[in-house]
């Protein structure tokens, strides 16, 4: 019997992907991370994110993966930036793009 399929949380990204596909996508999605984050000027780069180590054990003996899941979700948050003009947050490279139309309200 296959168990319906659960989805894991890149720590890096935040998005969800299949418990086999994670092992894959996380080595590029790091890669990425860190194309990314040499690109960025100085002030907006970020120390490389940690995998979460979670060792909660089910009764059943699988993993906790909503706790894991909650530990990548929160790591990949972190990630992001907060715009110093409207407080929304960002990913360092859209805050970026974002930045060039965001303008202070009220500026007369
Ligand atoms: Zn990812
Ligand atoms: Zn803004």
């Amino acid at each position: 019997m296959i168990k319906c399929p659960r989805t894991v949380v890149c720590y890096i990204c935040g998005r969800e992907y299949g418990t086999k596909s994670i092992n894959i996508h996380e080595p590029q999605c790091l890669k990425k991370w860190h194309n990314e984050n040499n690109l960025l000027p100085k002030e907006l780069r970020r120390p490389e994110p940690k995998k979460p180590e979670i060792r909660t054990i089910t009764a059943k003996g699988f993993y906790d993966l909503d706790a894991l899941n909650e530990a990548a979700w929160t790591s990949a948050q972190s990630q992001l930036v907060p715009c110093n003009i409207c407080g929304r947050t960002f990913l360092p490279d859209r805050l970026i793009v974002h930045q060039r139309s965001c303008k202070p309200k009220a500026a007369k």
